[in-house]
């Protein structure tokens, strides 16, 4: 599949941090397919909703997203146009929330929800009427990819969606981020705009060998997150795709500069070190029982 970059970032290639992100390796062409490491095809009941924890839901409404992250973990599918979920694929999904009471948490997800707006408001009017449904989650990447199409008509209006249903239930959107160098001033002032519209912002991180393999650069991110409101929720370790040995970091490596974040971040400004797993567990903490990352 071929690369893919937004104007924004494009313009910015000459910061390391966010090169390293995108730029393709001839290494992806030798290779015959992308695996799924964390097994999530086998765990989806209907068409785009994974259902892999007992009280959790996530739904891919797309695989779209404004740029293609080489370390994506469904970089199997990414950019797949068929991906995006239709009418009757909603309806299923609707169905199947409403027949799982056990779904309190409904994570939207793909892809990035928020380049396909349309499709993402009809399942957010429709998933906010479901009783069992207390708490709704959106992941994007959009305000570091291209952070002026949060202020396309779209956009905006999912926005104001997502604003009026955050009056009825908890709505977090999760801003994934991995280098300082994506904090541009746009994509700041589009996190500031974020926080006037009462959803709680967390952040994901994933810890790739070198581009945000040392301490500093992380302790940089998180504390400039914690300063812009957002909350660093999750650094993974990189899910091992086939194709992507590239990005791994040494876990002793990695058990050092989590000690370091540990130590030098305010508790509320530290990500949970975490590994996916292919089977139905949740994410593990890495370094958990470790005395020397509890300080
Ligand atoms: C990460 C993930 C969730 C949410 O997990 P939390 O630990 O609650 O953030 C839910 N479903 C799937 C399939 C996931 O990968
Ligand atoms: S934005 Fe997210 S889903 Fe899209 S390519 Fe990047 S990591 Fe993958």
């Amino acid at each position: 599949m071929k690369g893919r970059i937004t104007p924004h970032l494009r313009a910015r290639l000459d910061r390391p941090g966010i090169a390293a992100q995108y730029v393709r390796s001839p290494l992806e062409d030798a290779l015959p397919a992308f695996d799924d490491p964390l097994m999530e095809d086998s765990h989806e009941p209907v068409r785009g909703l994974v259902h892999k924890y007992p009280n959790r839901a996530l739904v891919k409404v797309s695989y779209r997203c404004a740029a293609h992250c080489r370390f994506c973990t469904r970089i199997r599918q990414i950019g797949d146009p068929a991906g995006t979920l239709k009418p009757a694929d909603a309806k299923l999904l609707i169905r199947y929330l409403e027949a799982h009471p056990e779904i309190d948490d409904v994570i939207l997800s793909g892809g990035d929800p928020l380049v396909t707006p349309a499709m993402t408001a009809l399942l957010i009017r429709r998933i906010r009427e479901i009783p069992s449904v207390k708490v709704l989650r959106i992941g994007t990447r959009l305000p570091l990819q291209e952070p002026d199409a949060l202020n396309k008509k779209p956009q905006i209006a999912l926005l104001d969606l997502i604003e009026e249903t955050a009056t009825r239930l908890p709505f977090h959107v999760l801003l994934h981020i991995n280098h300082p160098d994506e904090l541009t001033d746009a994509s700041r002032e589009a996190i500031r705009m974020l926080r006037t519209r009462r959803v709680t912002l967390l952040s994901q991180s994933v810890l790739l060998r070198a581009i945000n393999d040392e301490a500093d650069t992380l302790i940089d991110l998180f504390r400039e997150l914690y300063h812009l409101g957002v909350i660093p929720y999750y650094l993974y370790r990189c899910d091992a795709v086939r194709g992507l040995e590239r990005f791994l970091v040494d876990p002793e490596r990695e058990r050092s500069i989590y000690r370091s974040l540990r130590a030098s971040l305010s508790g509320i400004a530290c990500p949970l070190l975490v590994e996916d797993q292919a089977g139905g567990y949740g994410k593990q903490p890495l370094w958990d029982s470790d005395p020397s990352c509890a300080s």
